[in-house]
């Protein structure tokens, strides 16, 4: 199936052909050099970038089908310990008002996923290492595991942690509790660009070795980058895409960075919307064409950019969304860049809103269906 043609013009322009005669010969590829990545990356015209949606799209049906999974996101607590630079809830930002959901808020916010047929949720939060927060998360995985069991799901809600850098025992643990999934970003592999947007204490190693305790504790590993940070060139973003691949990668969040006012990067700037949005879609579509079988989320912040920006991200190869469920009165106060969407829908309302977008791009949904990464299968298999 093939979704609607969404940015070619009524006449296609010389320009649009001849971009698309280039590049057609790297699309038919099964792989690509660096050059090629670039390329695809700098294709400038609605022919080309046509073309490249399109390459994208049709491989992500046949590499991982025609559904879109949901995994709900519950906030948990905007406290944090670290400092990141691009980010609106970091420690030394005093202006927000900080929450922590309680045990019960939390399991029975994500207990409404399974009511509501999304299959999978995602605790995420400010990053802790305390040993009250490991025993609150393990504590809440394990009873939402368990209080989600039905005959739709069996073996209960999939769990996504995102919590940032552990210890390898912790992740052990939440593993071991039930949650099955960890999305750790990496935000840039480019190593003078991480030192610039962290502080020194942040280093790119110790996220690199988290990364590794993941896939040791068994987790399905996720990862990503922002796309259009403030001195980032193309090239960049090709290393970024050979690093998901050279790590052996499941599962992608990635999105456009935004400029938060909580942040301490204001006076950097950020791309203009128009060449933000672009650079995101076309970020998805080389990394479903290079990575092929992994998941790819179409991120809340494609949606701050455009109102369709979440229709255009599974358009452009992406498989799987998070919706906000995170209780409304203090959804508010977890913005992590500014101008966040879908922070006064009713989950209710999100919901069905959520499926005639999925719908509009020529997908259906997975309900009650955890959605796993395949390319986790085929390495857990050792088929590939
Ligand atoms: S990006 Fe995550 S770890 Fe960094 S300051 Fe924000 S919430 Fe904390």
């Amino acid at each position: 199936m093939s979704a609607p043609l969404q940015f070619m013009p009524r006449r296609t322009s010389k320009a649009s052909l001849e971009e698309m005669a280039a590049i057609t010969p790297i699309l038919a590829q099964l792989r690509f050099s660096d050059d090629d990545i670039v390329r695809l990356l700098s294709v400038n015209t609605p022919g080309g970038l046509e073309a490249l949606r399109q390459a994208a799209y049709d491989l992500t049906t046949a590499e991982v089908g025609n559904k879109v999974f949901y995994r709900g996101i519950v906030e948990l607590s905007n406290i944090c310990v670290l400092d990141c630079y691009y980010c609106g809830i970091r420690k030394s930002n005093r202006d927000i008002e900080r929450y922590s959901l309680t045990k019960d808020e939390v399991i029975e916010t994500a207990l409404w996923c399974a009511e509501a047929g999304y299959g999978s949720c995602v605790l995420q939060s400010g990053e802790r290492r305390d040993k009250r927060f490991v025993d609150f998360v393990e504590d809440c995985v394990r009873k939402i595991k368990t209080r989600s069991v039905s005959e739709t799901l069996p073996q209960g809600l999939g769990i996504t942690l995102s919590l940032g850098e552990q210890r390898l025992e912790t992740y052990q643990r939440w593993h071991a509790a039930g949650a099955t999934r960890y999305l750790l970003r990496i935000e840039t592999t480019n190593r003078e660009l991480f030192r610039k947007i962290h502080p020194e204490k942040q280093s790119i190693e110790t996220r690199l070795q988290a990364l590794d305790d993941l896939k040791s504790a068994g987790f399905q590993v996720g990862t990503g980058v922002m796309i259009g940070l403030p001195g980032q060139t193309l090239e960049d973003l090709a290393a970024d895409i050979r690093f998901f691949e050279g790590r052996d990668i499941d599962m992608i969040g990635m999105g456009p960075y935004l400029m938060s006012q909580g942040g301490a990067m204001r006076t950097e700037g950020m791309l203009e919307k128009h060449k933000l949005m672009p650079l995101a879609l076309k970020m998805i579509a080389v990394t479903r064409l290079v990575l092929r079988d992994v998941n790819i989320a179409s991120t809340t912040a494609l949606q701050a950019l455009e109102h369709d920006g979440r229709e255009r991200g599974i358009s452009f190869g992406a498989n799987v969304t998070m919706p906000n469920i995170t209780p409304r009165a203090v959804r508010k106060n977890y913005q992590l860049y500014d101008n966040k969407p879908c922070t006064d829908e009713d989950t209710e309302d999100c919901r069905s809103c959520l499926e005639k977008r999925v719908v509009s791009a020529g997908r259906e949904v997975g309900w009650n269906e955890w959605g796993d990464s395949r390319h986790f299968g085929r390495r857990q298999s050792g088929s590939i």
